[in-house]
This record gives structure tokens, sequence and C-alpha cells, in this order.
């Protein structure tokens, strides 16, 4: 039942709100978390692959939850001479998010964690306090707490209450569209990337093999050129061509934030994680283990704080340079390198496959692959320097 109060609010069922949730809850710290949607973990917006050193550091892995395991990555160039890498310290794993969200959501309960679903927040601070307004299962209800996470994801409104702009500009956003395809023929144990500027210009295509012949099949597109011509409309053209023996069974649109992560994350009784705060990988587009790592350090440092009795912003800053000292650094450098990216042509991928498509896939490295584009466009040497100096 919802209770007046809690030491914590988390607004956002996702992989960073609920690991927060796993991480403050415990006998002495009350936890609530609010989740627009019927049901956690439905529906999906994502192509469920992720790193393995990633899930096993920020989370537990239920293996129910796990598709399939990947340790190949397969580079497709626009006139589709491709590059074959193998890197077991690179290996991932395809997830089942419906599953793995259920399962911390489980944990999250097993901690003493209230799960409210169906529950809309509108507000989250009123005259400086953090104070939770939800529509919950039809109703409007107030709701005190000590300490709000935002854990909103992408369109996140939460985080303005407490004074942080999360507004994302077109060029730090792709439009994304995804169909989970069955009846395809995709080796279970290779991720593979598709570049064209016509297929999916500034971004890439995606093939995430699920097993039982099923994968996620999708396109990201730099905001700048989303306008010409929709996601949907590309994947749709894409899969008639190569993959017109198979059959979609789900399909989802969503946006990814290809920013570098925003520099407040905390103010007075307020941390905001996740999407929300825009953490996300700019070059990959991928976001699920930091949202599970941003969720376990915001989590730890909220139980720090509600214990000791002190949820100022000060406090809380201890998370915020936490996270701009570890994965916020390795993401500002992630952010350069897709803008050094967006200067590739395709002429640029022809050339690089050509040179490596008779290498066997555990002598390519993604190093041997950068200096190869560098001596062809040396251009781009002063944006990759720059990158690895931390200009
Ligand atoms: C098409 C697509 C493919 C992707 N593929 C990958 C991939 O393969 N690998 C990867 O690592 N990342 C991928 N991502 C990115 C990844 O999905 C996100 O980075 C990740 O889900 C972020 O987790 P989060 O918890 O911050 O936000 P979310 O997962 O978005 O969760 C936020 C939750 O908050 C809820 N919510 C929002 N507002 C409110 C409110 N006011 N009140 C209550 N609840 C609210 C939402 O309903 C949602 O459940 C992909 C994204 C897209 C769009």
């Amino acid at each position: 039942m919802l209770k007046d109060s809690y030491d914590i609010a988390i607004v956002g069922g996702g992989p960073a709100g609920l690991n927060a949730a796993i991480n403050c809850a415990d006998d002495n710290i009350s936890v609530a978390l609010f989740e627009k949607d019927r049901e956690i973990g439905v529906p999906v917006r994502c192509a469920e692959g992720t790193s393995e050193e990633a899930l096993e550091k920020y989370a537990f892995v239920d293996q129910d939850a796990i598709c399939s395991t990947f340790n190949r990555f397969k580079f497709v160039a626009p006139d589709k001479k491709f590059v074959e890498m193998e890197s077991n310290s690179m290996r991932g794993f395809v997830l089942d998010r419906k599953k793995f969200e259920r399962s911390m959501a489980r944990k999250a309960a097993e901690k003493g964690v209230q799960i409210f679903t169906r529950a809309h927040v509108r507000r989250a601070q009123d005259k400086g306090k953090p104070v939770v307004k939800v529509n919950y299962a039809g109703q409007d209800h107030t709701v005190q707490a000590g300490l709000v996470i935002a854990a909103d994801g992408i369109e996140s409104r939460i985080a303005r209450d407490f004074g942080i702009d999360t507004t994302l500009s077109m060029r730090d956003t792709d439009a994304c569209y995804q169909m989970t395809l069955t009846n395809i023929d995709v080796p279970e144990d290779t991720v593979q990337f598709w570049f064209s500027e016509q297929i999916a210009p500034g971004g890439y295509v995606w093939i995430f093999p699920k097993g039982s012949k099923t994968a996620n099949v999708g396109l990201g597109i730099n905001g700048l050129y989303s306008e010409e011509k929709l996601a949907v409309d590309m994947l749709e053209e894409f899969v008639k061509e190569n993959f017109p023996e198979t059959t979609m069974v789900n399909s989802a649109a969503g946006g990814v934030a290809a920013a570098s992560s925003l520099k407040q994350l905390v103010n007075d009784n307020f941390i905001v994680i996740g999407d929300a705060a825009h953490m996300t990988n700019a070059l990959t587009g991928g976001g699920i283990a930091s949202a599970l790592a941003a969720g376990k350090m915001a989590g730890e440092q909220a139980r720090e704080a509600i214990l000791a009795g002190d949820t100022s912003q000060s406090m809380l800053k201890g998370f915020e340079k936490e996270w701009h000292r570890t994965i916020g650094k390795d993401y500002r450098r992630m952010y350069r390198l897709k803008e050094a990216m967006l200067k590739i042509n395709d002429q640029d991928f022809n050339k690089l496959a050509e040179k490596f498509e008779n290498t066997p896939p555990e002598e390519v490295k993604i190093s041997k692959l950068m200096t190869t584009m560098l001596k062809r466009k040396p251009s781009l040497i002063i944006d990759v320097t720059k990158v690895f100096a931390g200009l």
C-alpha cells in the first residue's frame, strides 16, 4: 500500500531506477519506486545487447534473462565487404530485457522496495521540498520523500523540477527504429554493424541475435538527418533488401542520447541518473551498462545521505564526482569519437573493409582499424589525438 512518506522516492523502473532501488534499500531505509507503464520491463525499446563485464560488475545476472552470448563482431561496409573481429575480452550478452528487469524488480522487492506500476509522477518538488505528486491507479496522491532519484529515461521531466535542464540538441539525439525478426539466419555468437550513408546516415544498422533464429535488427540515424527520411522507412528498405525471408514479430521506435552526460547530476535532495542524465555511450548508443553503473553509485550515495541525515547538494556531490571521474570521463571521449566518426564517409568504410576482409577475426583489433582509418584520413588525426589527450 502507498504510504504518505518514504526516505527515498525513485521515478522510473528501467535498469537505472531498479539498480538504484536495489542498492539503497534495507530494513532502515524505506524506498518507493514509481513506474508509469503497466508492467516493469515492457515495452522493450532496446536491442538488448550489453557487455558481460559491466553486468557482472554492476548488477546481478539472472541466467534466464540471457538470450545469447557473443564474442564476434562483424562490421559491414556500404559495398557489403566486411571485417570480422573476435575478442574474448569484449564478450557480451543479448538480453531478454523483460526477464532481466523483472528479475531486478524481484530482487528490489526482496530488499523491501515498494514498487508501484501505473504510477505516473507528474511533479517531484514543491516549494523546494521533495514531494512526489503521482497519479497511481487512476488517483492523485502526494507523497513526501527525503530524497528523489530521477531515472525517468530520455524524455525526463523530473530533473527540471530541481532546476536541471535535460534538453537534448538534434545533433545529440539519434532516432532509432527496431524490429525483432524471426526466421533470420545469422550466427548466434556474432553482433553485426552495417554502415552506409544511404541506410543509416550518421549512425548504423545493428543485428543482435537472440537465438532460435530470432534477432533484433534496427537502425539509428543522427538527428541532423532524421527529417530527411524516417528511420522506420529506412529499416523496412534494409530488411526487404537483405533479409526478405524474415517475419517481424515486434517493432519499436525510440530516441538515444548520443551526448556527453549532464555536468550537474545532483541538487539538494535530488539525483538524476541513466538516460535522464544522458548517460549513454555516444559512439555506440549503448546505455544499459551505464544505467546500471549509475544506479549502483547513486543508490549507495543516497543510502549514505539518508543514514547521515544530510541530503544536501554538497553531500550528494560524492556521486557526481565519482561518475565524472570514472565512466563520465570515458563517455566524454566517446562523444568526441562520435563527432570524429561523423566525418567518415562511405568510401572510407569501403576501403577499410577491403584492407581487412581477409584478416583472420582473432587478429583484427579496434586499434588496428583505427590506425588504418587515420592513415587514410589524416584530418582525423587531430580529432582523435584530442580524444585521447582529453582536450
Ligand atoms: C531502439 C533502441 C535500441 C537500444 N539498444 C541498446 C542496446 O542494445 N544496448 C544498450 O546498452 N542500450 C541500448 N539502448 C539504450 C537503452 O535502452 C537505454 O540507455 C536504457 O534503457 C536506459 O535505462 P534507464 O533506466 O535510464 O531508462 P529507461 O530504460 O528508459 O527507463 C525509464 C523508465 O521511466 C519510466 N518513466 C518515465 N517517466 C516517468 C514518470 N513521470 N513517472 C513514472 N515513470 C516514468 C518509463 O516508463 C521507463 O520505464 C537502446 C535504445 C533504443 C531506443
